[in-house]
């Protein structure tokens, strides 16, 4: 098998399609080598290796060895210099992690690998820089201590031990702060020999001097990091399985760090927070690796490099081009000049945010870079609520104080109260705060408190800074580099243009603009919303609106699923038509029932004990129904609206306490101790499993009959007004065919009657809800009967997997920690499991009924998966809440292309 894949000079044995096999970073890198970009050499061990080391007790395949020696080889023949050479240039490597998605911060890096007592000394002759050759070594040894051997932070511990040497030599020489690039080499020789000292006092075992023994160490770190804490964190949160497994590239190192002629940068061939059709990144002079984003100095823009080294910036202009014209997206790339040589380390698909994505997609279409259909793929569905998001309300803004300004790093509006620390954020946010973490610098430990926090505000760090990063992935509201603010951890307060603020106190963020308010801001909704809510006019000429709106517009276009929302009344329908829904997919009649004094007649009903007190209840209630009936048919102007008869338990709606109760009892005229027998009959063990569903009109026919007089004396209201309207009566929690056979007669005597009397014929369709696995396992009997099937895969999630979703809370954690729940089945369509049972349901059922509709109404309908395999299992409409309905366009559109 061939385990090791090598690139350079213009070559390579892989290519960027072979992600799963070579990472997303060893993929590229030999994409880019063989477009014929100044790649240094190296080669790829590819994530089969890892598999296989998980499986067989972290060991390697027979073959590696000899394969890794003929890569070393060829790098050797590219570069001139021998591994782990005394005599000459000895060449040094990078031992680099790469998963197929990439995982920033996850995984660690060691450079300047090769070095050793005597290596160190052929590479000071070598290249007579004895300041720069000693600063790779003490670099290479804190690297590979940190991350081979464990030297790290104990328990009790503040500083990286590393660190703690450092400092401590500092001060002993120095008497005061300075940085490592000023550190000369006798500074840098003595760290090294105490840092052995400090290798040989926490490991008891010696640094390794063999390069051999360092690069199988250094490999076994990448693959041993697979499966740390913080990648299983990360893992966890962005659903990637474990099986993937990491690859491991191994570099020729170039160099950075050799004076002010070198220096190491990162940049994005576009604005990846704004979109911006800019150059975008930032470079430190005389610096190696991580340097740029650690936040020790402050890199300089990338724009700089143009007057500071003008020919290595033209370089890399042209490799911008190049790389856009050749990946056709926007990329965000590692490059390092060495002596004034430009050298390109890695590029990948640049994380955007949601406005950033959005304003590529378009700006390119323009350019003709991607076609449309691209464009509509470019843009994640579960991001586009980002856009939706409020921004502050300018009243607002006018009457704040702006206390600092720093990089707008994640856009959008964000107040909360402050904290400083990610545990304590967790804490607060578990308390229902809104929560914003403020902090120097953030690393990969803060990424519980990140997640907690509705924004992010660092006083330090730039464009690729930790906080940057995770924001851009997040969609986290963000601001970096906030430099005003002065940060005390120790005091737990942040003082910032005179004024200082404790933990608990409020700051505004708006990540937009970069702006950092005192106090609390009241938000406003984004433009997005009152242009197409609103038809606000300013809103509709931005250039966000109009940008939105052609991406809906190609949605549209692609689209073969239609898509309906979820309205009880007129404002969420015309909310809902505003963004696009083809019609009302689910009504859920019993959420009127609170409205104004409803209520009363509602519990009269429940509370009577025979057929005519029942029915003078109802005629009360008839009024109500039809009213908000004919203002939903209004909205909708002649779009299909699906309307479902009276579902949830009758003891939700009677009150439990006993004060409650003898304020109804005196209401209705009647004795306590009525109401109160008549509520404790209604209870019951398992309320979701009890009387409910099409079981209340079966056991109580007048309902159903009431609730059908409602729909149809409004459908006939309406159309007399030459409105059109498209009843669909909709039968809830089916699992027989007689249940709904019941039911159906009354709605069409009912139906029948109505037109009579009124006039009218209508048309309308009658169907059922397919909820229960009987339904399903049924559907061609059922079929036979309905006109339409809406899976309510809400209950039909509940009942196939017999899990309640109002009591899982108590085991989520333990089934999401395992992975018995990739996601959580409530949100995200178990389409393995319930997935089937729709299957079968559909095709049962288009076998009784070819031209059955079908349709799904659980909240699944607005998440982007599941709306992607409704698109694949041939449903007609999904139907979701009127906000999500953007999302689900987007989704279904994506799902055709
Ligand atoms: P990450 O996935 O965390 O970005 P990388 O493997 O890209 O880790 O390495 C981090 C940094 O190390 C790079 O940005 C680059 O500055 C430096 N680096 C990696 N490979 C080399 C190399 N071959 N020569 C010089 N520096 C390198
Ligand atoms: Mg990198
Ligand atoms: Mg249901």
């Amino acid at each position: 098998t061939k385990y090791v894949y090598s690139f350079g000079a213009g070559k390579a044995d892989g290519d960027g399609s072979m992600k799963a096999l070579l990472g997303g970073k060893g993929a590229n890198l030999a994409e880019m080598s063989r477009i014929g970009l100044p790649v240094p050499p190296g080669f790829t061990i590819s994530t089969e290796v890892c598999t296989y080391y998980y499986q067989n007790k972290k060991t390697y395949p027979a073959a590696l060895q000899s394969q890794m020696e003929a890569a070393i080889k060829s790098m050797e023949k590219i570069m001139g210099y021998k591994f782990g050479d005394a005599k000459g240039f000895p060449l040094l490597v990078a031992v680099r992690s790469g998963a197929r998605d990439s995982m920033p911060g996850m995984m660690d890096t060691i450079l300047n690998l090769g070095l050793n007592d005597d290596t160190v000394l052929s590479l000071v002759a070598a290249t007579n820089n004895e300041r720069f050759a000693w600063d790779c070594y003490r670099r290479f040894i804190q690297m590979y201590g940190d991350v081979v051997l464990g030297v790290q932070k104990r328990e009790g511990e503040d500083h990286e031990p590393f660190e703690v040497v450092i400092e401590g030599y500092k001060h002993e020489t120095y008497h005061k702060d300075i940085l490592d690039s000023d550190l000369t080499a006798a500074d840098q020789q003595e760290l090294v020999k105490r840092f052995k000292q400090l290798v040989k006092e926490r490991t008891g075992k010696s640094f390794p001097s063999d390069p051999w023994d360092q690069l199988r160490g250094a490999a076994g770190a990448v693959f041993g990091s697979w499966m740390n804490d913080r990648a299983i964190v990360y893992r966890r949160k962005y659903n990637i399985p474990a099986e993937w497994g990491t690859a491991v590239n191994v570099q020729a190192m170039v160099f950075g760090n050799t004076g002010p002629t070198s220096g190491s940068g990162v940049a994005f061939t576009r604005n990846p927070a704004n979109g911006a059709n800019e150059f975008y990144g930032e470079f430190l002079i005389n610096a190696q690796g991580e340097d740029v984003v650690a936040g020790v100095r402050t890199p300089e823009p990338v724009i700089q490099l143009k007057k500071e080294m003008p020919k290595s910036y033209a370089e890399l202009l042209e490799v911008r081009q190049k790389l856009e014209k050749h990946f056709k997206d926007v990329q965000d790339v590692e490059f390092t000049i060495q002596e004034g040589k430009l050298f390109m380390l890695q590029t990948r698909n640049g994380k955007r945010t949601a406005a950033a994505a959005l304003k590529f997609s378009m700006d390119m279409v323009k350019e003709k870079l991607i076609d449309w259909e691209t464009a509509v793929l470019r843009n994640p569905a579960d991001q586009l609520d980002q856009l939706l998001a409020p921004i502050f309300d300018a009243a607002d803004v006018k009457k704040a104080k702006a206390v600092a300004t720093g990089l707008p790093a994640g856009p959008g509006a964000a107040s909360g109260k402050i904290y400083l620390n990610a545990d304590r954020a967790v804490v607060a946010e578990q308390k229902g705060e809104k929560v914003l973490l403020v902090r120097n610098e953030t690393s990969p430990e803060d990424l519980r408190g990140m997640i907690a926090a509705e924004g992010i505000l660092t006083a330090r760090g730039g464009v690729s800074s930790h906080a940057a990063l995770v924001a851009r992935q997040m969609g986290k509201v963000c601001i970096c580099g906030a430099a005003a603010l002065e940060i005390d951890y120790d005091k737990k307060t942040v003082t910032v243009a005179g004024q200082t603020f404790n933990e608990g106190d409020y700051l505004s963020i708006d990540g937009t603009s970069g702006t950092v308010y005192a106090g609390e801001l009241k938000t406003a909704p984004s433009e997005i919303i009152t242009g197409m809510l609103h038809g606000d006019k300013a809103a509709q000429a931005t250039e966000k609106f109009k940008s939105f709106q052609q991406l809906m517009n190609w949605c549209g276009k692609a689209t073969r699923l239609q898509v309906r929302t979820n309205a009880d009344n007129p404002e969420q329908t015309q909310n809902a038509i505003s963004f696009g829904a083809q019609g009302i997919g689910l009504t859920r009649t019993e959420h009127m029932f609170f409205e104004g004094d409803r209520i009363d007649a509602v519990r009269e009903m429940i509370l009577a004990d025979n057929v005519a007190d029942r029915k003078k209840a109802l005629a009360k209630l008839l009024p109500y129904q039809r009213e908000d009936f004919t203002g939903i048919f209004e909205s909708l102007k002649g779009l299909p609206a699906t309307i479902r008869l009276l579902d949830p338990p009758l003891h939700e709606f009677v009150p439990h306490d006993e004060k409650a109760q003898a304020e109804l009892a005196k209401k209705m005229g009647v004795s306590v101790e009525k109401v109160s027998a008549r509520v404790a009959a209604l209870h019951e063990f398992n309320p979701m499993l009890g009387h409910r569903g099409c079981r209340l009109g079966i056991a109580y026919p007048e309902i159903t009959e009431m609730q059908a007089r409602a729909i149809f004396e409004a459908a006939a209201d309406v159309a007399k007004k030459k409105i059109k309207v498209k009843p669909e009566v909709m039968i809830p929690l089916v699992g027989f065919k007689k249940e709904l056979d019941l039911q159906v007669e009354i709605v069409h005597k009912v139906a029948k009657e109505v037109m009579a009397e009124k006039k009218v014929k209508l048309d309308y369709l009658v169907g059922t809800m397919i909820e229960v696995p009987r339904g399903a396992l049924t559907a061609d009997e059922i079929a036979e009967t309905a006109q339409f099937f809406s899976f309510g895969t809400n209950d039909l999630t509940q009942t196939a997997l017999g899990i309640s979703r109002d009591d899982m809370g108590s085991f989520l954690m333990p089934y999401t920690e395992n992975e018995i729940f990739k996601k959580n089945p409530f949100a995200t369509l178990d389409q393995t499991g319930v997935g089937q049972l729709i299957k079968i349901a559909i095709e049962k059922g288009r076998k009784t009924k070819p031209d059955i509709k079908l349709g799904i109404c659980g909240e699944h309908g607005g998440d982007p998966d599941s709306v992607k395999f409704c698109h694949r299992v041939g449903l007609t409409y999904v139907s979701c809440s009127p906000f999500r309905v953007p999302v689900a366009r987007l989704a279904a559109a994506q799902a055709a292309i």
